[in-house]
């Protein structure tokens, strides 16, 4: 049986990069970058005035000035003036540095009659004041945005900043997500008492899309063998990524891994140290697509969701690695089975900065009420037993 940290690496170690598309500004917000950024201009791109006021020369205001007849009016959007001796130009925020001018002189310390701006006797100029310098933020060519960034709003200015209209950005992996299994039933539909309502495969089609994976689509099976082979082949015919969850384990109605490897999928390992979610099942399709196939039980599909695939998904869009969170357990946890365990938390911040994880029992991996309000998971090593409060352990967020 492979150790968690054995079982992550072999997903990766198998997963192919996702193929590149170029999506227009618009629409790529939240999709991992596969370009760089660079910058068109200087930033800013030229001597920026920062405050409505009056644009003058410095050495005529620390020769003594404080009238400064108003040659002109220049507001943003206008080409830079050329400021003549003795004057002043009306400037407003946003507008280009007049050429002979290196000073501003905020509107509320100068007041304008008759076409000459007189400024407060005690005010106190220096040089460039509420200049922002061409070039200061960035220069021309600086690389902005790396390639394997997920694309935030603020990275939508950077992009838009450069003048670019569309950026290439890793194409969608298509994601089918499969629950196996006769007793389930969907939400809307009549239930008799031995059923149960199929509730993984809309949580694990949301945790995805909340990653940013947002090709995926749901579908059910039965335990039946026949159709499971015939539906799956169909799967791996038009999706890269299988998801199944259910019928992994060494029940008489397990069908799947037997289907799977009937249908050319190569088993990289079956079965992790972990709980929940240690029925696990992980192959290649004989088109390179990645099946995962979860335990069907409710916390067990979610965390195996979030600590396998997700990681897989993230590897083939070619986002680049986020640095591991850790908080501190709030209470002691004692965990005897030599399994890491996958402990659901709540997340709450001390005063002195720290992040406490509250850890929340789950009754049985099918309790999955109990996880509402949870922030994630931590990972307790499979190595102890015993973790007093203060354990610093490795805080996986759903
Ligand atoms: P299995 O892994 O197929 O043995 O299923 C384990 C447990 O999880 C059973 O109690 C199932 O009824 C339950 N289960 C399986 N699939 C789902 C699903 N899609 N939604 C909710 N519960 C499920
Ligand atoms: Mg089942």
């Amino acid at each position: 049986m492979l150790t968690t940290a054995e079982a992550s690496a072999a997903i990766l170690a198998v997963i192919t990069g996702a193929k590149t598309e170029t999506v227009a500004l618009e629409k790529a917000h939240g999709r991992v970058l596969r370009q760089s950024v660079v910058a068109e201009r200087d930033q800013p791109p030229f001597d920026r005035v920062t405050m409505d006021g009056i644009a003058l020369s410095f050495a005529e205001f620390a020769g003594g000035t404080r009238r400064f007849p108003v040659q002109a009016l220049q507001a943003a959007g206008d080409p830079a003036l050329t400021l003549e001796a003795g004057n002043c130009i009306e400037i407003m925020t946003g507008a280009s540095l007049p050429a002979g001018a290196d000073c501003i002189v905020p509107v509320e310390r100068v007041g304008v009659q008759d076409g000459v701006a007189t400024i407060e006797n005690d005010y106190a100029a220096t040089a460039r004041q509420f200049v922002h310098a061409r070039g200061s933020d960035h220069v021309q060519g600086t690389e902005l945005l790396r390639p394997g960034t997920r694309i935030s709003p603020v990275d939508i200015a950077i992009i838009a900043s450069c003048g670019l209209r569309d950026v290439v950005v890793s194409q969608q992996p298509t994601i089918r997500v499969i629950s196996t299994g006769n007793e389930l039933v969907p939400a809307g539909a009549p239930i008799e008492p031995h059923q149960i309502r199929m509730s993984n495969g809309p949580a694990m089609v949301a945790l995805l899309e909340q990653h940013g994976f947002t090709n995926c689509s749901h579908h059910h099976i039965v335990d039946e063998p026949a159709l499971l082979r015939e539906r799956i082949a169909g799967h791996l015919d038009e999706a890269n990524v299988l998801i199944l969850s259910g019928g992994v384990s060494m029940g008489k109605a397990d069908y799947v891994p037997g289907v799977l490897k009937e249908l050319g999928v190569e088993v990289i390992f079956h079965k992790v140290s972990q709980r929940p979610g240690k029925p696990m099942w992980f192959g290649m399709g004989p088109g390179g697509q990645a099946v995962f196939a979860l335990p069907g039980n409710p916390v067990s599909s979610l965390v195996c969701c979030r600590q396998y695939v997700l990681p897989a998904l993230y590897r083939a869009s070619g986002l680049r690695d986020a640095p591991p969170e850790f908080a501190s357990l709030a209470q002691a946890v004692t965990f005897s089975p030599a399994l890491t365990f996958f402990l659901p938390v709540k997340l709450v911040s001390a005063v002195g900065g720290q992040t406490l994880a509250m850890p929340v029992h789950t009754n049985t991996s099918g309790d999955f009420a109990a996880l509402t309000g949870t922030a994630g998971y931590v990972e307790l090593a499979l190595e102890e037993s015993s973790f007093p409060a203060g354990t610093g352990a490795r805080l996986h967020r759903w």
